[in-house]
């Protein structure tokens, strides 16, 4: 069965196929945190959709290129330098450990490549001299470089905007800067003193960056001019990613994304969780409530990314005994299959019916509705003692795989079972005694159960492969 996305410029679902001719690499590109605080949980729903989208595009044999740019320099983080006193380099550099901790709890996996902006600033000036030699982008009377949009008239494709929109008074950007019409936005911010030493020299003078011309340059530079996939919120479809698109294309005369993935956004009350409006938590503050990231996870991504979720502390209660079936279920299976090897790789109607749920985009209901029938339909079949070991085992193995899709559980947060620690203990044995061949054979058994082991200073680390 093909993979199906809904591509946000057609609005439609289309077949999901790559530009590379071999058809197994996948170039993804997903807009990052802007590092100035700890991203909440609605960010985060953003941030696991992507993880859960790569899983599937590598549960399906895909390598997957995954891109994520850092926003280390942006109004707000300017704001706050100047608020706290606190140098930008700091600053960002720990929001930023944060952020990657924050996605290893949640069971993410970490990016291919996670370039930041202010490593990026001879590229971004280049790429703004390009705009200028085609006459796209021109430079105000303030320093500041903006983007005509009269230039580029494809402007408004994404978000299906009305261009008169664009007229004075229409609130279509936050920059302050004077432009030459409505809806132009700044490449390049000239210096001013609210910009305290935050700043480059260019051929423009001094001053920094814009946000949208980040993500264009990075993609770029890490992925080429055409991008297979290309994510974020809802909320960036306009300005961000029109903007994108804009640059892009004004530059290289070629379609910068094939597909673009948005999801809907996480609220409290109804109301969008952001950081403006106060209304948010963090994964330390559910950390601090009992809650495991394990937890955290699966209540972002069991609703449908495109739909709207409601986050409530209950429903986190409930996904509590979700988990709880699910681990019951899988330490049974486990009990049924004995001794019996675990299959590599999982195959059957679990592995088959979640992931041609998934193929269809993303669709997660269909994927857990299709996980929770297994357990039933197994319970029954071990209630009546009709559970053979390689038949436990088999589900056991396909198991693995969802699990493996799903990200869950989050990284260090496993219950190692007794078996894999028995395993990694003959493993040290073996290494002990100059056993390399058995050592190798014990690593790959434990690989094959999930797990891969790490050696440490007088021992080894166990964590879920
Ligand atoms: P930011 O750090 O504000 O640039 O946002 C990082 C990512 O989080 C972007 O893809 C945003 O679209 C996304 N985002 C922000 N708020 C929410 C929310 N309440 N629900 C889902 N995604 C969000
Ligand atoms: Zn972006």
């Amino acid at each position: 069965m093909a993979i199906r996305f809904f591509n946000t410029l057609s609005r439609c679902e289309e077949e999901f196929k790559p530009l590379d001719p071999s058809g197994r690499k996948v170039l993804l590109y997903c807009c990052g945190p802007t590092v100035y605080h700890f991203a909440h949980i609605g960010n985060f729903r953003t941030f696991v959709f992507e993880d859960l989208l790569r899983r599937h595009l590598e549960a399906r044999g895909f390598e997957v290129t995954h891109v994520m740019n850092v926003t280390d320099v942006e109004d707000k983080i300017i704001r706050t330098v100047r608020e706290t006193g606190e140098p930008l380099k700091e600053l960002t550099r720990r929001y930023t450990a944060a952020f990657l901790e924050d996605l290893q709890i949640l069971g993410c996996q970490i990016p291919t490549q996670m370039p930041r902006a202010t490593d990026c600033v001879p590229d971004i000036i280049a790429f703004i001299q390009r705009l200028e030699a085609k006459g796209i982008a021109y430079r105000a009377a303030d320093g500041s470089v903006y983007f005509s949009i009269e230039k580029f008239p494809a402007y408004g494709r994404l978000s299906r905007l009305d261009r008169n929109q664009l007229k004075p008074g229409a609130r279509v950007s936050q920059d302050e800067h004077a432009r030459e019409s409505y809806g132009d936005f700044a490449l390049w911010k000239a210096y001013t003193e609210k910009d305290g030493g935050v700043a480059w020299d260019s051929p423009w003078g001094r001053g920094r960056p814009g946000w949208h011309i980040e993500c264009s340059c990075m993609s770029m530079k890490h992925l080429g001019e055409t991008l297979d996939l290309h994510c974020g919120g809802e909320d960036l479809v306009f300005p961000h990613h029109e903007d994108e698109i804009a640059q892009s294309e004004a530059a290289t005369g070629k379609p910068f994304v094939r597909c673009w993935l948005h999801s809907a956004h996480l609220l409290v009350n109804g109301q969008k969780m952001s950081k403006s409006l106060g209304n948010f938590f963090t994964v330390r503050d559910l950390l601090a409530r009992g809650y495991s990231g394990r937890e955290i996870r699966y209540a972002l991504f069991s609703a449908h990314y495109r739909l709207p979720l409601n986050f409530t502390e209950d429903e986190l209660k409930a996904v509590r005994q979700t988990l709880n079936r699910l681990d019951a279920w899988v330490d049974r299976l486990r009990k049924a299959a004995g001794d019996a090897p675990v299959p590599k790789a999982g195959q059957g109607t679990l592995a088959d019916g979640f992931l041609n749920a998934l193929d269809a985009d993303l669709n997660i209901s269909g994927a857990l509705g299709q996980l929770f029938e297994t357990v039933r339909v197994t319970h029954r079949s071990m209630d009546e003692g009709k559970m053979g070991k390689d038949e436990a085992a088999n589900w056991l193995a396909q198991w693995l795989l969802v699990e493996r899709t799903l990200g869950l559980p989050a990284v260090g947060e496993a219950k190692i079972p007794a078996e894999v620690e028995a395993l990694a203990r003959e493993r040290l044995e073996a290494r002990k005694n100059k056993n390399w061949k058995r050592s190798d054979e014990l690593r790959d058994a434990i690989k094959a159960a999930g797990w891969v082991v790490q050696d440490a200073p007088g021992g080894c680390k166990l964590i879920r492969g």
